[in-house]
């Protein structure tokens, strides 16, 4: 059969149409979306090389990679993204986790195991620590932390309800539904039943009005504007959070943020004598990412 597409084919092919089309990652993605078409993970490619496509398989492909061309990112193609080594359900009512928001769940993870251990804590016998994420969306943050903190039940809070379902989805699928509970509302608002919790964490939207029609297609077309769009410096909800957190924090308890490029400095001043100690953290690409703050000890 002249005609026929093998993988190896189609990897070819698909690569230089993604080159022409100024996708970023070309033979990356082509693989990615080839090994999704046939249901197999990406090594199966190498092992399958010449293995000729079905006209099923084919069309599905061809659906992708014209989804592809037009911007939309591979996340929302797949249907998932892989997040501090799990993998993540996301749809469009849900922004793609980022890789620099992993330090941010890194860090609470490494304060909790180390304040769990100090023994001046005197954490009663059974009392787990109270985590809340606020706008958490696809609940990649909670998830994981629930996941890599077995001592702690987390909250996850969103003002969009079909963000909520996909969180509680990832609850399922990673089996920490039992210490995941997602409320919707409107930032602290759900708080006010629930008392005051150990650790906030937050990736909140945080561009720039005016900037969010310069960012790639892939985003501003896709990803959705209200997780994206912080008002008119960004830092609407930061300053909102900033705000609320001493009233919803234990004494000595935290909040970490992320925030954008070239915010630090207005972070920094607008924290300044809100908390009991404050700190700005770098994320893996040596940008300052990450706010985190110590509520005073009352
Ligand atoms: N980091 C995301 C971006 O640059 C923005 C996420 C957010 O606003 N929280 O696209």
């Amino acid at each position: 059969m002249i005609d026929a597409w093998s993988v190896n084919k189609t990897l070819d092919w698909t690569t230089n149409y993604f080159k022409d089309h100024g996708i970023e990652w070309p033979h990356l993605e082509a693989e990615i979306l080839l090994a999704h078409s046939l249901n197999v993970k990406r090594i199966q490619l190498y092992v399958q090389h010449e293995k000729v496509l079905s006209s099923a398989e084919l069309a599905r492909f061809r659906g992708y990679i014209e989804r592809r061309v037009k911007h939309e990112p591979i996340a929302y193609i797949t249907g998932c993204q892989p997040f501090m080594g799990l993998d993540f359900i996301v749809t469009r009512d849900t922004l793609i986790p980022r890789p620099e928001t992993e330090k941010l769940v890194e860090l609470a993870i490494d304060i909790i195991n180390s304040r769990s251990s100090v023994v001046s804590r005197n954490l009663p016998a059974g009392r787990q620590e109270s985590l809340v994420d606020l706008g958490t969306g696809s609940g990649a943050i909670a998830v994981s932390l629930a996941k890599y903190l077995p001592q702690v039940k987390i909250i996850g809070i969103d003002i969009s309800s079909a963000a909520l379902e996909v969180a509680k989805q990832n609850a399922v699928k990673h089996n920490v539904v039992d210490r995941c509970r997602f409320i919707r509302g409107n930032m602290f608002e759900p708080l006010q039943d629930i008392g005051r919790v150990d650790l906030i964490i937050s990736n909140p939207p945080y561009i720039p009005t005016k900037v969010i029609s310069t960012l790639t297609p892939d985003v501003k077309d896709f990803e959705p504007i209200s997780a994206l769009d912080g008002g008119e410096d960004g830092l609407d909800y930061i300053r909102k959070l900033i705000d609320g957190a001493p009233n919803c924090l234990k004494p000595k308890g935290l909040i970490i943020l992320e925030f954008g490029d070239g915010q630090a400095e207005k972070v920094r001043s607008y924290t300044k004598d809100k908390f009991g100690d404050t700190k700005i953290i770098r994320d893996p690409f040596d940008k300052e990412r990450i706010f985190l703050g110590q509520n005073k000890s009352f």
